[in-house]
Parts: structure tokens; C-alpha cells; sequence
């Protein structure tokens, strides 16, 4: 397991204010604090050569890595346009992102650690254990990268790709901040989603962000979610509804419930009416997500038949849910699974 020391003096993650202090260190005029700010985050200027308005002498004696972009290492493409990126840091380490376009909306899932150390059964990420912490730089150079590989402007961000968001929260704040104010993507449009750790939800709320909180639950009771997700052993069900609950009081918003539909495993007629049981009178909302097939695991996705039969009986106990299919299934399904592969044949 390797550890980040220092974190590296770049642009990207810098306010107007500090930019234009920045640009004055160097000995040029205020105003080009702004120019370097459009440049960063309406354009993603991923190079000094690109910021054609800077003196160019001036541009010419710059680092580029001082810019603090990652580079794309790897994009697939599926059929409904979904891209997967894998991107290279300044170190080396590759992590996911992803890109998720409709006619309204271009969202992108970002990753914010490099793997994850929680180890869940049905995640290829879990499976490829932890390295390190993104910096905020490197979570917010993900919205810009996909802004400007589509050429068009991002509206949601879901926190949703490798990592455990409330493990990074130090890098993960600012990063918001920078999303909302710097990128200008307004905090409701923002998801962040959670495994769910003792005091972790309790410390995010404390910020009042506007955020949406998604909680991967996955199972209808303890035991089975200990089977699912080792580090529930430390967080009883009791204990992490009454923190969600709680959330709900501090923030005024409502949370979001993921739900992994494994077949034979999570999926019976019992496991529905237990979670409506447990969240009767809670304001939420369940996403079904039927699994992803991934090479570590051998869980497998239920039929549309059983997705259905489990969804009905939420709405029958008066749950609100949906189904949530992953987009780009033709470009490696899971999270984490594009990075696998591609880490284990070395491409
Ligand atoms: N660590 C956080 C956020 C990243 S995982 C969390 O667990 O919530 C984001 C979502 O991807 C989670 O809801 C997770 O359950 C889901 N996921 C992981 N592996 C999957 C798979 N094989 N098929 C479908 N969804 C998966
Ligand atoms: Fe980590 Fe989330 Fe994957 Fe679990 S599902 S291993 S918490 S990324």
C-alpha cells in the first residue's frame, strides 16, 4: 500500500483570488488571474501552449504539470455513448471515469480514491484493493476532462466511481467547492455516494451541503450485509439508518437508498419486505441496481422477472424506487472493471 506524502503545488483546484495572487507572484498584472482562471475551468486547458491569450514568453518558461492534469490514458466507447476513461495521474496510477450523456444531462461518475479499501464481494474496485487518496485536483480534473473530451458542459457529478468518498473528505470538500463555484455545476446536481462508516455520515452533514447522500445498503439485514460488505461488521443497520435519519434533520435532504439486486442472494420476496419494513416512514428513495457481472466474483444478475417482482413489492409497501441499469455495459460494465481488466493485461 502506497502513501501520498506532500501534496504537489498546482493550479487546478485554486480560487479566482488565489490564481490571481498567483499570477502576480510571477509578475504579471491581476488580470491574468482571471484569463488563467477561464482557461482551467471553462476551457480545461490541459497545457500553457493552449492559453493562447498569456504572453507567450511568459508561457513558454511554465511547467505544464504545474497545471495539474491528469492525461487519458485509455476510452471506450459503448453503443448508448456512455465513455469510460482511464486516466493517468501525475504518478503514474490509472483510476475510472466515466461520462454519461442524454439529450439534457452529461453527468460523470468520479472516482475519489485510487481503488478502495473496503473490499466489498461484487466490486471489481474492492477486489483490486487501495493505494491512496485522490487529491482535489485530481477529483476535480475529472469533470473537466470529460467537459471537454464531449465538448460540452457537465450538469451532474455522482460520486459514484473508484473509492469511498467519506474516506477523503479533506480533499473531497474542497473539491465540491471548486465544482460548484470555480465550474459553476450547482451542488443539487451533485450525488456522493457512500458505503456507509461509523461517524462519516454524521461529519458530512455538519458541511450543510445541498448534496444528494446515496447510501449502498444492499441488503435487508445485518448479517446479510456483513456477507456483502466486510466493514458493515463495524457499522450495525440500526445504527447507520439512525445516522441517515439524522442527515435528513441537519441537511433538510432527503436520502437516496442503492440496492445491488444479486440473484438467489439479496433478491427473494423476504428481502424486499424486510427493506420496506426498514425504511417504512423513512423519506427516501431505493435504487435497484441488478449486478454487474465482474471476473472476481461469481454472484450473478437476477432476471427481469425477479428485478420486477422485487420492485413491486417496494411500491406495494409504499417505497419509492426505481431500476437503475448501468450505462455502457458494451464498455466494461462495473466501476473498477475497465481499470481490472485493463491493469491485468497490461494494455
Ligand atoms: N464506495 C462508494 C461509492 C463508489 S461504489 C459506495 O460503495 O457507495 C458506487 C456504486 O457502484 C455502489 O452503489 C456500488 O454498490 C456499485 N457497484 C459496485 N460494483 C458493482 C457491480 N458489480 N454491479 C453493479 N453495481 C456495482
Ligand atoms: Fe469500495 Fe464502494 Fe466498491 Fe465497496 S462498492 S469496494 S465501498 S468502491
Amino acid at each position: 500500500m502506497s502513501t501520498t506524502t506532500t501534496k504537489p503545488e498546482v493550479l487546478l483546484g485554486k480560487s479566482l483570488t488565489e490564481l490571481t495572487a498567483w499570477v502576480e507572484k510571477q509578475g504579471l498584472p491581476a488580470y491574468r488571474g482571471k484569463q488563467l482562471h477561464q482557461w482551467l475551468y471553462q476551457k480545461a486547458a490541459t497545457s500553457f501552449q493552449e492559453i493562447s491569450v498569456l504572453p507567450k514568453q511568459w508561457r513558454e518558461s511554465q511547467e505544464d504539470s504545474i497545471l495539474g492534469r491528469s492525461s487519458i490514458h485509455h476510452c471506450s466507447i459503448a453503443n448508448d455513448g456512455t465513455r469510460k476513461y482511464l486516466l493517468q495521474l501525475q504518478d503514474g496510477l490509472i483510476i475510472e471515469t466515466v461520462g454519461i450523456p442524454t439529450d439534457k444531462r452529461l453527468t460523470v461518475c468520479v472516482s475519489t480514491q485510487v481503488g478502495c479499501a473496503m473490499g466489498c464481494e461484487f466490486c471489481a474496485t474492492g477486489k483490486g484493493g487501495f493505494s491512496r487518496n485522490l487529491y482535489t485536483h485530481e477529483i476535480v480534473d475529472q469533470i473537466l476532462t470529460v467537459q471537454k473530451d464531449f465538448g460540452r458542459r457537465v450538469s451532474h457529478v455522482v460520486f459514484m466511481g473508484m473509492g469511498e468518498p467519506l474516506l477523503n473528505l479533506p480533499q473531497l470538500i474542497p473539491a465540491i467547492e471548486v465544482i460548484n463555484k470555480d465550474i459553476g455545476i450547482g451542488q443539487r446536481h451533485l450525488t456522493i455516494s457512500t458505503v456507509g462508516l461509523p461517524q462519516k455520515i454524521l461529519q458530512l452533514a455538519k458541511y450543510q451541503l445541498q448534496v444528494t447522500l446515496a447510501v449502498s445498503l444492499h441488503a435487508s439485514n445485518q448479517q446479510l450485509r456483513e456477507k456483502l460488505i466486510p466493514t458493515a461488521k463495524h457499522y450495525p443497520l440500526s445504527q447507520l439508518l439512525a445516522d441517515c435519519r439524522e442527515y435528513v434533520k441537519i441537511t433538510g435532504r432527503r436520502v437516496t437508498f442503492e440496492y445491488i439486486l444479486l440473484a438467489e442472494v439479496n433478491d427473494l420476496p423476504s428481502h424486499a419486505r424486510q427493506l420496506a419494513h426498514l425504511l417504512k416512514g423513512f423519506q427516501s428513495h431505493v435504487n435497484l441496481i441488478p449486478y454487474n457481472p465482474i471476473a472476481e466474483a461469481d454472484y450473478q444478475r437476477p432476471s427481469l422477472d425477479r428485478i420486477n417482482r422485487f420492485l413491486q413489492i417496494l411500491k406495494q409497501e409504499k417505497i419509492a424506487a426505481t431500476v437503475r441499469y448501468s450505462r455502457g455495459l458494451s464498455a466494461d460494465a462495473a466501476c473498477g472493471q475497465l481499470r481490472a481488466r485493463k491493469l491485468s493485461t497490461r494494455l
